[in-house]
């Protein structure tokens, strides 16, 4: 059987026709070396954004159920465009969905995790010779109810996706072509790291590295999926991220923002009530915890990533209604 490739595409890498346009060469040059090819796209650009903000214009109170309806109609445009081009190009390609793509979740909406994913359609189409493109970040619930797998999880589906058919790697292709010593946007002199583990990785991501979706790397260490990311726009060598029998060597450096929220007042430890009510907002508002202590005075709570103003404002609202 010919060795299938899956190849994931980032927002920027899909961002315009032009855009597009690389990308079909890049997949086409694999295609006519004999391989069967599998993309998994994000939405164009800015787009989940821009549809989370007319959506949050709209309603204050937005259904998860139709946020996440909402949010998927993203990477249905990016794949369906990239189809409609390739097959412009002379290319027999077909773009699928998460539900056509087999890709069923939990029914955790905005963060749900993949169960388990069917490839008998992704097999049929490969072995009918098309290249077959399937929608980043979404799937389906056992309701067949839309679900998206949270932000940037793209790089979830496509290496879920190699996983369940067994390829030999996932290719994540973005702007960024790989990580770095340090963020080479903000410290000078930094350079590309070529290895890294899929521990060294997790590390990176959960400390806020951007480069991959931090549920992806779990699942290629759990399958054993090298994960290669690269550049769209340059041949140059990215950053393999794979198991590493040993080695001990310095990687990378990260600052990370985080979020530090306190509450204050005496006698706080004895306010279960409050304390109750924190915490369930913490729960309905998905926010990831770092850290939680309660003094007699104050709580004060660390989140893993900045909180918007937004959310202060709910829970001063929650607290002093
Ligand atoms: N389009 C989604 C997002 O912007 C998923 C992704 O890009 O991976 O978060
Ligand atoms: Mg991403």
């Amino acid at each position: 059987m010919n060795e299938i490739m899956v190849l994931k595409f980032g927002g920027s890498s899909v961002s315009d026709n032009e855009k597009l346009q690389l990308v079909a060469k890049r997949i086409t040059k694999i295609y006519d070396k004999g391989k069967k090819v599998v993309v998994v796209l994000s939405a164009q650009g800015k787009t989940t954004d821009r549809l989370i903000k007319e959506a949050n214009e709209l309603s204050g109170n937005i259904s998860d159920r139709e946020l996440d309806a909402l949010l998927s109609c993203g990477e249905q445009m990016s794949t369906a465009k990239l189809s409609i081009l390739l097959n412009y190009l002379g290319y027999p390609a077909i773009s699928l969905t998460g539900w056509q793509a087999g890709i069923f979740t939990n029914n955790n909406n905005q963060n749900a995790n993949i169960i388990r994913i069917d490839t008998s359609r992704i097999l049929k189409e490969l072995d009918s010779g098309k290249i077959v493109i399937v929608t980043g970040f979404q799937g389906v619930d056992e309701n067949l109810d839309i679900t998206t797998l949270g932000r940037g999880g793209s790089d979830t589906t496509a290496v879920a996706i190699a996983a369940a058919l067994h390829a030999s790697n996932c290719y994540i292709f973005s702007d960024v072509d790989g990580v770095y010593t340090a963020d080479p946007k903000i410290i000078k002199d930094t350079k590309k790291v070529s290895n890294l583990s899929y521990k060294e990785m997790q590390e990176l991501s959960s400390e806020g590295a951007k480069v991959l979706h931090n549920r992806c790397v779990e699942i290629g260490e759990k399958f054993k999926i090298p994960i290669i990311t690269k550049s769209t726009f340059n041949e140059e060598k990215g950053t393999l991220i794979s198991d590493v029998i040993e080695e001990n060597t310095v990687k990378s450096i990260i600052k990370k923002e985080v979020s530090r929220v306190s509450i204050i007042g005496n006698g706080i430890i004895r306010n279960f009530d409050l304390i109750k009510l924190i915490i369930d907002f913490i729960k309905t508002s998905k926010l990831e915890l770092l850290n939680f202590e309660i003094s007699d005075t104050k709580i004060s709570i660390v989140f893993k990533n900045v909180i918007e103003d937004k959310k202060i404002q709910e829970l001063h609202k929650l607290i002093f209604k």
